[in-house]
């Protein structure tokens, strides 16, 4: 019956592009599906300079295809104002759902109005939209949790709980403007603060609120410049026994810093916590360099979305399991939450090799 009612406006749609002399399959750039009778749907990503929105476009777009529809899949490239003219660009194309991973949470409040009066729905992806009415549903993972497994790893690596320490520790966060960045330090800091108390990890830099640890557009190259600082400012004496870092990009950065001031030679690198678990970082943990990354299985979470989207379009319910923790300033948006794994030395053929993220040649 659903799919019933989505071909019958599929129909629909084909005659009325067929009468301005357009093909169902032509329109929408990006790449064009088989059978379009589901019609459009926009796919707006951030930014191509990280491997994992890479594959979070190409993951929706062949499971979005595989259901039927056509995609129009864009990069932002990191710049606000180009994710809100790819929209912008989806609305007047047609799309019928847009599922956008937002360069900066609260900056797609008119394009959405756009949406909204055009009755397109609106799907966050992995990051929330903030401050409009019109974002749908939120298709993410537990993002608390990926800080909890960060700040968890430190704990355990370092012995703090067998009574071991003091030890020093310096903090990175994400970008400002994304939702993620908040939840992925409050998680970390919920494990780390009782030790920080205690005085039991020594921040030496004395940085520890988000505003002075947080690095724009999760940019690898501002993380190192901030480090270099650290080490100078605050490290001619002491060591530095462990970061927390909450983006792999942002990881290999730090620890370029830290060997360029002889950590890894004269004396050992500190632990270095991570996420995405990109090729980089995966071959950093396997050489000996970054610690730990926190895997997201994106493949799941680009599934997860388009089985919204398509609910969405042919009158079903999406699922979700979450309604209470994503608030973006206007209204609570229902979740789903996936779950992110701890990945280290010890487990990452496991979670990587024989989940087929990575193949061992890969990671050679
Ligand atoms: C994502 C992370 C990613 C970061 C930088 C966050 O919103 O949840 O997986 O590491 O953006 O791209």
């Amino acid at each position: 019956m659903r799919k019933l009612s989505a071909g019958l406006v599929a129909v629909g749609l084909s005659l009325s592009l067929a009468a301005c002399g357009q093909s169902a399959n032509g329109a929408g750039g990006g790449a064009a599906g088989k059978d379009a009778e589901g019609g459009l749907v926009g796919i707006a990503m951030p930014t191509k300079s990280s491997e994992r929105w890479i594959d979070d476009g190409t993951n929706m777009v062949k499971e979005f295809q595989a259901k039927g529809y056509r995609t129009d899949l864009q990069y932002g490239d990191n710049v606000v104002e180009n994710q809100v003219s790819q929209v912008e660009n989806m609305i007047t194309k047609g799309a019928r759902l847009l599922v956008i991973a937002a360069i900066d949470g609260s900056s797609l409040t008119n394009v959405l109005q756009k949406a909204a009066d055009a009755g397109i729905p609106v799907i966050s992806y992995d990051r929330l939209i903030r401050g409009t009415a019109h974002v749908d549903y939120y298709a993410t993972f537990d993002n608390f949790k990926v800080g909890v497994l960060q700040g968890s790893y430190i704990v355990d690596k370092l012995g703090l709980k067998e009574g071991k320490g003091p030890f020093t520790i310096e903090l990175f966060a994400g970008s400002p403007d994304d939702n993620n960045a908040t939840f992925f330090f409050n998680g970390a800091m919920s494990v780390l603060k009782p030790y920080i108390d205690d005085k039991k990890l020594v921040v030496q830099s004395g940085q520890t609120s988000f505003n002075q640890i947080a690095t724009l557009r999760w940019d690898g190259g501002l993380a190192q410049s901030r480090m270099d600082n650290l080490l100078s400012k605050s490290y001619t004496t002491a060591r530095v026994d462990a970061v927390l870092s909450p983006y792999d990009g942002i990881s290999i950065g730090i620890i370029s810093s830290l060997k360029g001031v002889g950590y890894g030679t004269g004396r050992p690198l500190p632990v270095v916590t991570g996420q995405d678990a990109e090729l980089a970082s995966v071959k950093s943990i396997i050489a000996g360099e970054q610690t730990q990354t926190v895997y997201k299985d994106t493949r799941q979470l680009a599934k997860a979305a388009v089985q919204m989207g398509d609910a969405l379009l042919t009158g079903g319910k999406p699922e979700v399991n979450d309604t209470g923790q994503y608030d973006n300033g206007v209204k609570t948006v229902p979740a789903q939450l996936l779950q992110p794994v701890s990945v280290d030395k010890e487990n990452y053929r496991k979670v990587l090799v024989d989940s087929g993220q990575y193949t061992e040649d890969q990671l050679k």
